[in-house]
């Protein structure tokens, strides 16, 4: 990496062998958490970011196992370093968008309009990125490429890294192939966009309302004991529980806003 390059990831290991990845120059909107698993026998990497910055170079020590990409779903700020991944995952319902190459752009305007995001009367950001990764970088030239899938998913189905048992969770509602990964042993929940600690977004082209209440209320029974969402900060069963029954009294559901923005301002 040149000198001048921006450390474009942050880092955090959460758990022993859990680190938390995430692109603290990006806009809330398209700012997510991804999660790098490791196991006895191999890795994982749940979701991949916006793909501004290559991961290989970046991350030293993420591909050393060949890791796995588990896509929780098919938007930008989850699959855009997905390509970097031979080997990748994701819901069934998913496989047709990433195959298609999902809208993507860093540009607030041009992205609102291919997302069928609504303003609601809130300013648009110019660009989503609040600087450039490296000298000459060019926002125009983003881009997700077409993604296959090596592995459909669907609900139930198991991943075994050794030592670390993944159980897929299909829970539709922010878009059709949403799913969230369940390592049942120490109750960790990886959530995707299905639930984190902010307003959630249901209305999108292709959200369903009344799915989005049904994976609430499977949520809402859920134990865990920790959850950590596809954006901001982790949270406990009795947050999960307040988030799910917040979302079923019908309150996130009738907030237009696109932001996440969270209380504490991460
Ligand atoms: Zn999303």
């Amino acid at each position: 990496m040149g000198a001048d390059m921006v450390d474009w990831y942050a880092r955090a290991e959460v758990a022993r062998d859990v680190i938390r990845i995430s692109e603290p120059h990006v806009n809330e909107l398209v700012s997510a958490n991804f999660w790098w698993l490791r196991g006895n026998d191999r890795d994982v990497v749940v979701d991949a970011g916006l793909g501004v910055v290559a991961l290989r170079e970046a991350i030293p020590g993420l591909f050393e196992r060949d890791p796995m990409v588990l896509l929780t779903h098919a938007h930008l700020d989850h699959v855009g370093g997905a390509p970097e991944f031979g080997d990748r995952a994701a819901h069934s319902a998913e496989a047709g968008l990433l195959a298609a190459g999902v809208p993507a752009s860093l540009y607030g305007a041009e992205l609102y309009d291919k997302l069928g995001i609504d303003a609601a009367g809130e300013p648009v950001p110019e660009l989503m990125i609040d600087t450039l990764p490296g000298p000459g970088y060019d926002p125009a030239t983003y881009r997700v490429e077409p993604l296959t899938l090596n592995r459909l998913l669907g609900d139930g189905d198991r991943i075994d890294l050794g030592g670390r048992v993944l159980t897929v969770l299909h829970l539709p509602g922010h878009t059709p192939g949403s799913i969230a990964l369940l390592e049942e042993r120490t109750g960790t929940l990886y959530s995707g966009d299905v639930v984190y600690d902010s307003a959630l977004i249901d209305n999108l082209p292709n959200s369903d309302v009344a799915a989005y209440r049904r994976s609430m209320e499977f949520l809402a029974d859920l134990d865990v004991s920790v959850v950590h969402p596809g954006h901001g900060h982790s949270f406990d069963r009795t947050r999960l529980r307040q988030l799910a029954q917040t979302y079923l009294r019908g309150r996130a559901g009738v907030v237009p806003s696109p932001t996440r923005r969270c209380p504490d301002g991460t």
